[in-house]
């Protein structure tokens, strides 16, 4: 759809808030429907394992949310829960565990880590091609060139939305603001491998407003409650809300998403917007390197 098509006769903006739950769940209904062929054939259901370092609310909120997800589309999951003051050496011995049990198709750590335990050094002891969180420096190499497999899962979703809306990447500015290696960086890869021409801002950029007005795409990842003012946004443009932080209780995104009303053609809300798609690309990659993994093998799983 182009930002014209969204113009109403009086020259405002039906806004369309994107409903990321309801298309994560029609994703997450085709990956079932997959499962349930693969078991119906005789074969075992595609096994995630998460790590979790330490007893983090946060954390373990997000690992449950993780496993419920996939129990229902009939994957296998299984949480190993150590404590806070577990040595890197004895988690690379996890990781090198895992990475050699055949019945294991993904393995995700939950970030953050205790301070002892270096993300990198953990990153890099992941056997690639169980790597469903995409932080093996091999897995960000083959993005790159655009053979990647295994793909950060929040820029995967932000790829996902954009498509189910129907929002065309050829051609369009698609700015991004944060230049993580989650989100920020592999996100601006994506949408320059969908034919954008992508600015990536970050804190030191200078007018970073007047660059998100040039936006036909916004892809705000910072952190920043409330950031990206209404006059930021061009209008028509498609307005991809990544941040998520708690103020007052409440979960607030990076754009003020009242003031996007009747200006952005599209805008993902911080609660039911963005989440819910990264979960699903967790799936989604989990699912992929279960089919990659017994193509190799030749196991039957
Ligand atoms: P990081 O803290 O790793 O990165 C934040 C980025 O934002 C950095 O590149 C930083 O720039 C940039 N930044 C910070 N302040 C400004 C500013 N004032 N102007 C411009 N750029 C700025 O965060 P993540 O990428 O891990 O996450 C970003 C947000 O997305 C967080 O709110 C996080 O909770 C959320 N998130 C949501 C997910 C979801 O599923 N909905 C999944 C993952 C993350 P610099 O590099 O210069 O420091």
């Amino acid at each position: 759809m182009t930002n014209d098509e969204h113009n109403s006769a009086s020259g405002s903006i039906n806004t369309v808030v994107v409903n990321g739950l309801e298309i994560a769940n029609t994703l997450r209904d085709e990956m079932a429907e997959e499962i349930k062929t693969l078991v119906a054939d005789g074969r075992r259901p595609p096994s995630l394992v998460v790590v979790l370092i330490g007893d983090d609310p946060a954390s373990r909120s997000y690992i449950k949310g993780k496993q419920r997800a996939c129990t229902r589309i009939g994957m296998d999951s299984r949480e190993l829960v150590f404590p806070e003051t577990t040595s890197e050496f004895d988690l690379l011995d996890v990781i090198k565990d895992l990475n050699e049990d055949d019945g294991v198709d993904g393995i995700l750590v939950q970030l953050p880590l205790p301070k002892q335990i270096d993300p990198y050094v953990v990153a890099e002891a992941l056997d690639p091609a169980k790597d469903v969180d995409a932080l093996h420096p091999n897995t960000a190499g083959k993005l790159l060139s655009g053979r990647a497999d295994l793909i950060s899962c929040t820029p995967l979703g932000v790829m996902a939305v954009l498509d189910r809306c129907g929002v065309e990447t050829e051609g369009a500015h698609a700015v991004v603001i944060g230049r993580s290696d989650i989100v920020g960086k592999p996100v601006s890869i994506l949408l320059q491998q969908a034919n954008a021409t992508v600015t990536l801002c970050h804190s030191r950029t200078r007018d970073l407003a007047s660059i998100c007005r040039q936006a036909d795409i916004l892809v705000a990842a910072t952190g920043r409650p409330r950031m990206v003012k209404g006059d930021w946004i061009k209008p028509g443009a498609a307005v991809m809300d990544v941040g998520v932080t708690e103020v007052d209780g409440k979960l607030v995104g990076d754009v003020d998403f009242e003031a996007a009303q009747g200006i952005a053609a599209y805008i993902t809300p911080s609660r039911r917007g963005i989440g819910p798609m990264t979960i699903t690309m967790l799936l989604r990659n989990t699912l992929v390197a279960y089919t990659k993994r017994s193509k190799h093998s030749g196991h039957s799983a």
